[in-house]
């Protein structure tokens, strides 16, 4: 996967980096990556992706905008309201670089059609709003084998992590929220500011992996306190009854 001069040129202030260099560049356009949820946190991953040169994004979201999601989705303008999601964050991406071959689907991923719709990307990141998707789309990819990086943000909490399968996110949350929506931010309100931080963590968190800068972050949890201003780790140790990823 060779860059072009005007690709050098455009990631010139990656390339300079010595984590990054030509090699990672060339590790990014190589890159699919599936951003299920074009919402609040999909607002502070997609561009990051789109600008980064991550060459293909499938953008998969069923919903379309509304006015209250305005405050934390500034994928989104005001004209927009009632529109599909999916398509104005694809218009989003190609206007922003013409580079990245982006892919609107527009439907909500669930239990059934996940297996489907996520073979052939290298990273799903969940920026979703509820934990029966997020427990879907957990268990497809350690189906699948690929890793998954689940980012939320709710009231003024916001939690980033990256599962290689075991452990994997049902590991972390367990059973009991499959048939649940009571992390929906509808109901518990999010502080717009929060969602983009949040997302941009999660982003920088995909670029690095996929790069390979740092040390592998898989099976850690990184929880922002927008109250106080201050992020911490913990690690998830994997639940060998876990129905998904346990040894069942
Ligand atoms: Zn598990």
């Amino acid at each position: 996967m060779s860059l072009s001069d005007v690709e050098l040129e455009r990631y010139a202030r990656h390339i300079v980096l010595a984590q990054v260099g030509g090699v990672g560049q060339r590790k990014l356009k190589a890159a699919s990556i599936a951003m299920i949820g074009a919402g609040g946190i999909g607002s502070g991953v997609l561009p990051a992706l789109a600008g980064a040169g991550v060459g293909q994004i499938t953008i998969i979201e069923d919903d379309v905008v509304d006015i209250s999601n305005l405050h934390r989705q500034p994928l989104f303008r005001e004209r927009d309201a009632g529109y599909s999601k999916a398509d104005l964050a694809l218009q989003f991406v190609q206007r922003l670089n013409h580079h990245v071959k982006a892919t609107p689907v527009q439907r909500r991923i669930d239990p059934e059609n996940a297996g489907a719709l996520l073979p052939g990307h290298d990273l799903v990141i969940d920026g979703s709003d509820n934990f029966a998707t997020r427990l879907a789309v957990s268990d497809a990819c350690v189906e699948l084998g690929i890793p998954l990086l689940s980012a939320a943000a709710v009231q003024f909490q916001g939690q980033v992590a990256l599962f290689r399968s075991k452990p994997c996110y049902r590991c972390f949350v367990g059973d009991a929220f499959d048939a649940d929506d009571c992390d929906n931010c509808a109901e518990l309100g999010v502080l717009g500011a929060l969602t983009g931080t949040v997302g941009n963590f999660a982003a920088l968190l995909a670029i690095n992996s996929i790069i390979g800068v740092g040390d592998d972050p898989a099976g850690k949890l990184h929880l922002f306190d927008g109250e106080k201003l201050s992020w911490r780790e913990i690690s998830i140790p994997p639940d060998p009854g876990c129905r998904a990823c346990g040894s069942h």
